[in-house]
This record gives structure tokens, C-alpha cells and sequence, in this order.
């Protein structure tokens, strides 16, 4: 039966006519993925430059055809579309798919229709901020109870690619070894998959283990077209869940993520398992006295609960943070994983850099990079970790509003500095919410622009207190991305470091 399986799904593909959307990264590991399984692909992007003719010509090679310059008609003869992440519901090439009957998927659904039988299974993460966090997270406690596994999806290695890994090593295991695991195997014991609203939106038949939506604010509104069809699709990720459904018990968000769990179609005797900062009920996991807590996978949850580790084993130990480690730790209790590997994987975790990164201590002030806050919710999360914040905010404000994070930060902040192209909508907000805040305003994006925003906010700050560069905005104004943002605050630290 197993392997009529595998020929059966390898089959599927061999002569199918699939149309790829997007040359990136995604688009160029699906298409030499389905070509080697005999599909006929061609590649179709709407741009034109040297970078992409230069991935054509290696595609080329591997047989597969790409269209550069034209990213809206559908090639003769389509029998399949698999976009990339990024390319809106809207866009004139799927209406052209509906119009011809063709069905559109994305990374993500091909490679969950490219698993074999007993593939590994996949521990699922969405949310509007913390995924890669948790995603990480959550595999570094997988590790440490002994599983092999890989943070995927939206981040690392391709999906695809890791999933036919996982294949091939587990049909050379069936024809090698009679089943038995060999020393050199690297088949998956279990994935960490972290997943955008997008992924998730062209995914109609992902069935995780588990998932955890960690949170739901308003993003990418542009791309989905409301906070309803937002919603939906982060919700996607607990269709058919087998063990557990993870939710934010604290989310005060309508809809919360506790609702998409009610609205979704599950495996019988999966259980919504919430997570919270304050003491856990039943079927949650929480923190007691500075305690990691598990109420919910324990043989008796109306009478006990189970350790798993300290908010100091939480890197850094900020509240949104210790949100994202109990997230985690509730997908690998799902998993079976023993507490002490909670603890253990959480320690070794370390945190990507520009997220609420420590770059160093000057004249008693600590200078923290956010880069990665580049909407209001992070930038939210961020700012309440701090008790005396100088403030340094402002870039692309992507249709954002700032009432709301300012007033509920504006007890926290020394002072702000402004940088970038949408810094005015900033600064009326602090006019309304917090007017007794001094604000520098920084009317220049030359690439300078963050050495004086560092000088200033040093001259606003006193000794104890955290400079902290959490934008609440995309970075594109002035830097080429968010890490670029973030390694210029860093040499702007050190060059205060310098001369102070
Ligand atoms: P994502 O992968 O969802 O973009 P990251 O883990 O890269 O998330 O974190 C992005 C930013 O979001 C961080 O820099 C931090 O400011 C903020 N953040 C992380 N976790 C949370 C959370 N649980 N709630 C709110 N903001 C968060």
C-alpha cells in the first residue's frame, strides 16, 4: 500500500504542465523540484532585469522554461499554478488560471502533496508577529528531546526541499535497511513549520500534527483585503489538526485566535490548548512566580502541573517573548517532547539578529536593536519590555495608524527620535498621547541619518536607561532592508562607544 503511494503521487506529476509565479527563491526550488519529477515547468516573472536572466539560464539547464518580462497571461496549456508567497489573490494571472478551470497552490500545499507515506509530521506556526522566533524556538526544544528536525517554510531551507530529503532518506531506509533507521540517515523525526497568511492562503490541504496561531493584529491588510479574509486565512493552520490546537488565551484581538480554533474542522480528539502569562486553567500552559508551567499535557490537569523552565531561561526574557517560548513549548508537549527539553532548548536557543537585540552599553544607557519591528504590534510588544525608553521610530508606515501603540507606550518613553519618510504621523500622535515627551524630528533619509538619531536619542537618555531603535515601520525609506537598518544603528552604537 505504502509504496503503490509513492508511485501513485510521483505519477501525478510526470507530464503535467505547471506554470510557476515568481522567480525567487520559492519559485526556482518548486520548479527544479516538479521538473524532476517529469513535470513540463515554465516559469513566469514580470521582471526582466540581469539577476533574472541569470537564474533563466540556470533553470534552463535543468529544463526548465522561463518567461521573463510577461507575469500575466497564462502559457498555453496550464494544467496547474504554484505562486510565490508574495503575489496578490488579485493579480491578472490567476484570474486568467480561474477563467481556464486551473487550479493555483502555493510552496507550501506542493510540498505537503509531495510527502511520501510516513513523512515526517509538521508542528505549525502563524501569527502576525514571533513566528520565526517561535519557529526557532520550537525546534531547538524539539532537538534537545533528541528528534532530528529543520525550521522551515517561511524561513531556512525550502520546504520542498527539505520534504523530498525527508522522502528520499525514508525510501532508502525501506529499501536499504528493512525499515531500520541506519547511522547516516537524515530523514525527519518531525518539522517546525512557520507559515505567512500567504503560505497559508494557497495551502488547502495542509493537516498539521499541530498549530499555534501566536497572535492576530491588523497586517498586510493590502494583500487580503480585510481583517475578516486576514483572520481566515491564518485560521487555515488548524484545519485538521490531529493532536492540538495552541491559542493565545491573552489575545484581547476580535477575532481572537481562540475563535479560529472553535471555527476549525479537526481531527476527533484534538483539544485546544491556550497559552497565557498568568497562571494557567486546565488545558493551558502559563507562568507561575517567574515558572514555565504545563496544565494541560499532565496526567491530571484539574490537580497538577508540570515545571518546564524559568522566564530567565527565556532569551530575551521580554513578555511577548516568554509568549512565544510557551507557544512553542505547547507544540512540543503536543509532540510528546519531555519538560526537561523544554528547558534545555530554550536555553540553547539564540534569537535572530535584530530582534530586540542587546548591541552594547554606553555611559550607562543600553542600546537595543528592533529592526525586525517593523509594524506597530511588534514595536508594541517591544516597547513594553522597557521601564525608561529613548525611542528611535519612524520609516514606511505601510497604512499604519500609531494612536494606539503611543498611548499605550507614552508612560514608558523619555524621549523619541524621528526618522524617515512617515515620521510626521508619528509625531502628531505623540502631540495627542504623550505631549509632555520631547521629540527630536531628524528631516533627512541621507545614510548619515541614523548616526545623528543614535547622537540624539544618547543626549535624551539618562543612565539607566534603554535606547531602543523598534521602528514600527518598513525600512525601504532609507535602507535596502530591516537588517541593513539595524547593522547602521549598530556601527552608529559603536561609534558612540568610541568617542564617549
Ligand atoms: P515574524 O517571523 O512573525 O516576523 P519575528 O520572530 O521575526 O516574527 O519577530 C519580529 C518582531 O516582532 C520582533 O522583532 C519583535 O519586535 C516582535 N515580536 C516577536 N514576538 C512577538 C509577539 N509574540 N507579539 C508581538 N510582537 C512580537
Amino acid at each position: 500500500m505504502g509504496s503503490q503511494e509513492v508511485s501513485a503521487s510521483q505519477d501525478s506529476w510526470k507530464g503535467l504542465r505547471v506554470t510557476v509565479a515568481g522567480l525567487g527563491v520559492s519559485g526556482v526550488s518548486v520548479a527544479r523540484a516538479l521538473a524532476g519529477l517529469g513535470a513540463a515547468v515554465t516559469v513566469v516573472d514580470g521582471g526582466s532585469g540581469p539577476a533574472l536572466q541569470a537564474r533563466a539560464a540556470e533553470l534552463a539547464e535543468a529544463g526548465v522554461a522561463v518567461r521573463l518580462g510577461d507575469a500575466e497571461t497564462l502559457p498555453e496549456g496550464t494544467g496547474l499554478v504554484v505562486t510565490s508567497p508574495g503575489w496578490k489573490p488579485d493579480s491578472p494571472l490567476f484570474a486568467a488560471a480561474a477563467a481556464a478551470g486551473v487550479d493555483v497552490i502555493g510552496d507550501v500545499e506542493v510540498a505537503w502533496r509531495l510527502r511520501g507515506p510516513g513523512a515526517a509530521p509538521w508542528l505549525a506556526v502563524t501569527g502576525t508577529n514571533g513566528k520565526t522566533t517561535t519557529t526557532q524556538m520550537l525546534a531547538s526544544i524539539l532537538r534537545a528531546g533528541g528528534l532530528r528536525t529543520a525550521a522551515v517554510g517561511n524561513i531556512g531551507t525550502p520546504i520542498v526541499d527539505v520534504v523530498l530529503e525527508d522522502r528520499a532518506a525514508r525510501e532508502a531506509r525501506a529499501a536499504g535497511t528493512g525499515g531500520e533507521r541506519r547511522e547516516d540517515d537524515n530523514a525527519y523525526d518531525v518539522l517546525a513549520v512557520e507559515l505567512s497568511s500567504y503560505q497559508l492562503h494557497w495551502a488547502p490541504s495542509l493537516r498539521a500534527h499541530s498549530a499555534a496561531v501566536l497572535n492576530l493584529a491588523p497586517d498586510h491588510l493590502d494583500w487580503h483585503g480585510s481583517m475578516e479574509a486576514y483572520a481566515a486565512d491564518k485560521g487555515r493552520i488548524y484545519e485538521g489538526n490531529q493532536v492540538a490546537c495552541v491559542y493565545n488565551a491573552d489575545a484581547t484581538a476580535k477575532p481572537s485566535t481562540e475563535d479560529l480554533v472553535r471555527e476549525a474542522d479537526v481531527e476527533e480528539g484534538c483539544r485546544a490548548i491556550g497559552f497565557t502569562l498568568a497562571a494557567p486553567a486546565p488545558s493551558q500552559l502559563g507562568v507561575v512566580e517567574g515558572i514555565l508551567v504545563d496544565r494541560a499535557f499532565v496526567p491530571d490537569r484539574q490537580k497538577q502541573a508540570q515545571e518546564l523552565a524559568e522566564v530567565s531561561d527565556v532569551r530575551p526574557p521580554a513578555p511577548h517573548n516568554i509568549a512565544n517560548a510557551l507557544a512553542a513549548a505547547a507544540l512540543a508537549r503536543a509532540f510528546g517532547v519531555a519538560p526537561q527539553a523544554v528547558r534545555d532548548g530554550l536555553r540553547a536557543f539564540h534569537p535572530d539578529a535584530h530582534r530586540i537585540e542587546h548591541v552594547a552599553d554606553v555611559a550607562g544607557v543600553a542600546y537595543v536593536d528592533d529592526s525586525k519591528a517593523t509594524n506597530t504590534h511588534a514595536a508594541q510588544a517591544s516597547l513594553a519590555a522597557y521601564e525608561s525608553i529613548v525611542w528611535i521610530a519612524g520609516g514606511l508606515a505601510k497604512g499604519a495608524t500609531f494612536d494606539e501603540l503611543v498611548a499605550a507606550s507614552a508612560k514608558r518613553l523619555r524621549g523619541a527620535v524621528l526618522i524617515g519618510a512617515d515620521r510626521a504621523l508619528i509625531r502628531e500622535a505623540l502631540a495627542r498621547h504623550a505631549p509632555q515627551v520631547p521629540v527630536v524630528d531628524l528631516d533627512r533619509t541621507d545614510t548619515g541619518a541614523m548616526a545623528e538619531a543614535v547622537r540624539q536619542a544618547a543626549r535624551l537618555a539618562a543612565p539607566g536607561d534603554t535606547v531602543l531603535m523598534a521602528p514600527a515601520c518598513a525600512s525601504m525609506d532609507m535602507f535596502t532592508n530591516y537588517n541593513k537598518r539595524g547593522d547602521a544603528f549598530a556601527e552608529a552604537v559603536r561609534e558612540l562607544g568610541a568617542s564617549a
